[in-house]
C-alpha cells in the first residue's frame, strides 16, 4: 500500500495536530493514544512514512530501526512496566480478531499497552 500523508500521525509528527508527547527521538515519537484502553496506552511511530511494520522493516534504515526499537524499550522502562508485563500491538490492514477494528491510521505503530507496579502488588 502506498504511504498517504493525510493522516494523523503525520500531523502530528509535523506538529499540525497536538499530541502528549512522551519521548522524541531522532528518528521516533512517543505519545499517549487519545482513547487508551489500558492504564498504560501508548503509541511509538517512526517519523519516516511507513504504512506498516512490513514496510517499515524491509524499507527503514538500520539507523531508523534500532532508534525506533530501543525508543520502544526505553517508554517501557520509563511507564514502569518492564517488570509487571505489557502487550506489543502492531496492526496491519483490515485483519482483525476478537471483534477489534484492524488498523485504522496508515502510518506505522506499536501500541504498547499495560499497567504499572502499585505499592500493593
Ligand atoms: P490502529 O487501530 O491504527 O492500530 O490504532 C490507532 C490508534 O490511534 C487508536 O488507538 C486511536 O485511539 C489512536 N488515535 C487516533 N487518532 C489519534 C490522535 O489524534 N491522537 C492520538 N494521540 N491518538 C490517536
Amino acid at each position: 500500500m502506498q504511504y498517504d500523508k493525510n493522516n494523523v500521525f503525520y500531523k502530528i509528527i509535523n506538529r499540525e495536530l497536538n499530541a502528549n508527547i512522551i519521548l522524541e527521538g531522532e528518528h521516533f515519537l512517543a505519545f499517549h493514544d487519545i482513547a487508551p484502553k489500558a492504564p498504560v496506552h501508548v503509541l511509538v511511530i517512526p517519523k519516516g512514512c511507513y504504512v506498516d511494520y512490513y514496510d517499515f522493516v524491509l524499507n527503514a534504515s538500520d539507523t531508523e530501526i534500532l532508534d525506533f526499537c530501543r525508543g520502544t524499550a526505553e517508554i517501557i522502562k520509563m511507564m514502569k512496566i518492564e517488570k509487571p508485563g505489557f502487550k506489543l500491538v502492531a496492526n496491519a490492514g483490515k485483519f482483525s480478531m476478537n471483534d477489534e477494528k484492524g488498523q485504522e491510521v496508515m502510518h506505522f505503530h506499536f501500541h504498547i499497552l499495560g499497567k504499572p507496579l502499585d505499592d500493593n502488588d
